[in-house]
């Protein structure tokens, strides 16, 4: 057996038995979840996947969405258009924050906290509401490599509850910074939301954004290598919610979580990295998920500052 997946199996037994935390349940149906679900899979771009726990079970993607729906919104926009309607700026608040909402640009900050999430989610184009979804759910298959679906119940739970995103959208209305239909577009970031993906899937996405935007397994193209940069940066910065900045300094790599118990994670030039865990941490992270990535970081070395000085031992088995 390779020393990762030695590796990765010590570390499942080790943290399985973790019980801190809870599964959201601001959603109905995310609080249906298995707490003791628990799946890590790696994907590298040298062809090898390594594997333990969970990673077959179905689960909707949630906010790890956005990492993908940005990537569209600036091959349908280009960089500085989207750049009028959303920033790039981290907010150390809640993901689902409106507090600065009514601030200054009244530019929604990040596309990694809702705001900026359905305010990109509105500017994806298409003929009408059926086929931007339907775009949209080609633009996942590209970075699975499978079919994909969305869960109609928690679509129609997102739906009905999603009232504080309603209101985000009335008020990015009123500033401008998003048009008429808006509950088109709050439709489209609940099915968003509520694509069903596995742990795999996500590691396969992850090392499509490793890989410059090609799907390691399927060799297809999923994003234009040229915005693979400014996903990884918003990541970077703003994708693990008010934790961003501990995520950097601790583990180092582009991630994204989201609150039913993902976290995907890029090793540039290198893998992909998928948990799946569904008791979250005030933050609304995976606790298992965090301290998997703190394991794997110190043991091959692919925090991108220890990267850069030449230390990353990662793809030797
Ligand atoms: N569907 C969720 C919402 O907008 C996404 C939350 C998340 O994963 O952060 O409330």
């Amino acid at each position: 057996m390779s020393q990762v997946q030695a590796f990765l199996d010590q570390l499942y037994h080790e943290l399985k038995g973790v019980s801190a935390g809870q599964v959201a349940s601001y959603i109905p149906e995310l609080a249906r979840a298995n707490p003791d679900w628990f799946g890590i899979s790696i994907v590298t771009l040298d062809g090898h996947t390594y594997e333990v726990g969970d990673v077959a079970q179905k689960f909707t993607i949630q906010s790890i969405s956005k990492v993908f729906v940005y990537g569209m919104a600036l091959e349908d926009y280009g960089r500085d258009q989207l750049l009028k309607k959303v920033g790039v700026e981290p907010t150390g608040d809640p993901f689902n924050s409106l507090i600065r909402l009514d601030e200054d640009s009244k530019r929604p900050e990040n596309p990694m906290v809702n705001a900026g999430a359905i305010a990109t989610t509105g500017l994806i184009t298409g003929a009408d509401l059926a086929d931007r979804l339907n775009r949209m759910l080609a633009m996942f298959q590209r970075y699975v490599g499978n079919e994909v679906f969305v869960d109609v119940s928690t679509f129609i739970s997102e739906r009905s509850t999603g009232h504080r995103n309603r209101a985000m959208a009335h008020l990015m209305l009123n500033f401008g910074m998003i048009d008429q239909p808006i509950e088109d577009a709050l439709d489209l970031y609940f099915q968003q939301c509520s694509v069903l993906v596995t742990a795999h899937d996500l590691a396969v996405m992850a090392a499509t954004l490793a890989n410059q935007g090609v799907n390691p397994i399927t060799g297809e193209r999923a994003v234009g290598a040229n915005h693979v940069r400014d996903i990884l940066s918003v990541m970077y910065t703003c994708g693990m919610y008010n934790f961003a900045g501990e995520w950097a300094f601790r583990v180092g790599i582009p991630a994204k979580s989201g609150v039913s118990g993902g976290i995907l994670a890029v090793v540039p030039n290198r893998a992909g990295i998928a948990v799946f865990s569904p008791l979250l941490d005030g933050h609304g992270n995976s606790v298992r998920g965090l301290k998997v990535f703190e394991a794997l970081s110190r043991q091959y070395g692919f925090h991108l500052f220890d990267l850069s000085l030449g230390r990353c031992n990662f793809t030797q088995t």
